[in-house]
């Protein structure tokens, strides 16, 4: 069968825009090897091409996975045989930058970091910043709803978007590109693809609303003395006229320590070994270093680092972003909850007895965006730990409704998270859920299986 959709499909798009054998397995799988597994691939260049596979696939039952970056963390781009992959990289394309407007139109396939450069030439931002930015693509972005760093001061994906064309799995285009951020017209149609992860059509172009740039004044890594402390901080500094607070990231002490001694910056490790470490950055330095010593004298924080030049800004950058503590535990659970900021400090507290009374041999290791509350946890032991995931993960999700939290934060539900979906989620909504895929895909072609349990 495959190769009579090869043959096929070298027919609608031409044989430079469909791969697989080797052609296929040479391209870079991204951060989940399955990614590839289908075996085949198509790259179309035009929303029509797209239109023009999504009615092949309709009509012969062939299913499709979107891929951008491929860098999403919860199985959401794995392929299987017998499906075929969609890569969004040949529709990479800026339409237009409006910088009287502020907005951006942009093909699905074009990277994070590509539009923030273009965009920055005008003094504006995207508003959106990820550690995989180089990679993950605006398309990708969208059907995860990601979130990233400056979530706290500009929302998720959701809140940077204003305008999407779609292509329907049938093959027909839905055209919603306003670019404008009122418009209203009946039910918003465009914001159930924002997070769909693929299962309901495939995003080709966008309009995203873009903000003034500002520049990072100073970054500054601290040592808590608790997380409260750090809250209470990151309000603070959020709350001053005289500059601004660009960033506010939260590591466990652990993970610092663990992090900084992989690079060898020994000197930032020892933050690590104080408690858990928060980065701000801040428009203005004086402003920042007045903060800190305030904040410092009233037994907030315990140690702080004001970074002098782009190589220590690096440095501590790179304890954040790294992955140290995955290449060391790589058998670790995984967790992306959301828990509100006033119940952050009980949460991890409680977690932390819930865990030792478990198996005190299991490490808690947490990194987050602190401004919004999303943390990135993950429960370590230098063994294989998939065994244990039905029982850690109760401890990790108990208590986390009644505190006003959610068990899924920006990475998507993909594979990984779809029976959590359905413990965690209100059985009305995940009914809805089922029939807005029945209607929109009712051949059940686009992304199978991601999401919603078959
Ligand atoms: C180092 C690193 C840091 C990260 N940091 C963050 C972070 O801070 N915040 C955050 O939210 N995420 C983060 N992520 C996760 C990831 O970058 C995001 O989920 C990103 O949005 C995925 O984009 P992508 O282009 O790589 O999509 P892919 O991984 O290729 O696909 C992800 C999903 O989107 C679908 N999809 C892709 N393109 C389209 C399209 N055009 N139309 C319809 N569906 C499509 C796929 O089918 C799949 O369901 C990080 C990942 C890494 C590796």
């Amino acid at each position: 069968m495959a190769p009579l959709h090869s043959e096929r499909l070298i027919g609608l798009l031409g044989a430079h825009a469909v791969r697989s054998g080797e052609a296929l397995s040479s391209v870079d799988a991204g951060f989940d090897p399955a990614n590839l597994d289908a075996g085949l691939a198509v790259l179309p260049r035009t929303t029509q091409e797209v239109a023009d596979v999504l009615g092949y696939c309709s009509a012969h039952g062939l299913s499709v996975v979107p891929q951008g970056g491929r860098t999403g963390l919860s199985g959401a781009a794995r392929s299987a045989h017998g499906q075929l992959i969609m890569m969004m990289q040949g529709m990479a394309q800026i339409v237009a930058i409006d910088a009287v407007s502020h907005t951006a139109i942009v093909e699905a396939g074009c990277t994070l970091q590509t539009l923030e450069e273009a965009v920055r030439q005008h003094g504006l931002t995207c508003g959106i910043d990820l550690g995989a930015r180089g990679t993950a693509t605006i398309g990708g972005m969208i059907a995860t709803n990601a979130g990233g760093q400056e979530a706290f001061r500009f929302g998720p994906m959701r809140q940077r978007i204003v305008g999407l064309e779609i292509v329907l799995p049938d093959g027909r285009v839905l055209g919603d590109l306003t670019q404008v951020i009122k418009a209203n017209g009946g039910y918003d149609i465009k914001q159930l693809f924002i997070g769909s992860e693929g299962t309901l059509g495939i995003v080709t172009r966008a309009c995203l609303r873009l903000s003034p740039y500002e520049a990072p004044g100073t970054t500054a890594l601290v040592s808590l003395v608790d997380l409260n402390s750090g809250i209470r901080l990151f309000r603070r500094l959020e709350a001053l006229s005289h500059g601004r607070l660009l960033r506010a990231e939260l590591m466990s002490g652990n993970h610092v320590s663990l992090s900084a001694r992989d690079h060898g910056a020994d000197a930032l490790a020892e933050f690590g070994e104080q408690g858990d470490c928060a980065i701000f950055e801040f428009t203005d330095q004086a402003v920042l270093e007045a903060e800190l010593g305030l904040a410092f004298e009233e037994g907030l924080i315990s140690d702080a680092l004001l970074c002098k030049n782009e190589k220590e800004r690096d440095a501590v950058w790179k304890i954040r972003e790294d992955w140290a503590v995955d290449r060391a535990f790589p058998h670790g659970l995984w967790f992306d909850l959301s828990v509100p900021l006033a119940g952050m400090g009980t949460y991890i507290d409680a977690l932390h007895a819930r865990l030792h009374a478990h198996d005190p041999a299991v490490q808690l290791f947490y990194i987050g965006h602190l401004g919004d509350g999303n943390l990135h946890i993950t429960v370590n032991k230098p063994a294989p730990m998939t065994a244990h995931y039905k029982a850690i993960s109760a401890l990790v999700y108990e208590e986390l409704t009644a505190l006003g939290g959610f068990f899924s934060a920006e990475h998507g539900i993909g594979l990984e998270k779809r029976e959590a979906l359905a413990e965690q989620s209100d059985p009305v909504k995940l009914a809805l859920m089922r029939d807005i895929k029945r209607l929109i895909d009712p051949s059940g072609i686009m992304n199978p299986g991601k999401v919603l349990q078959p």
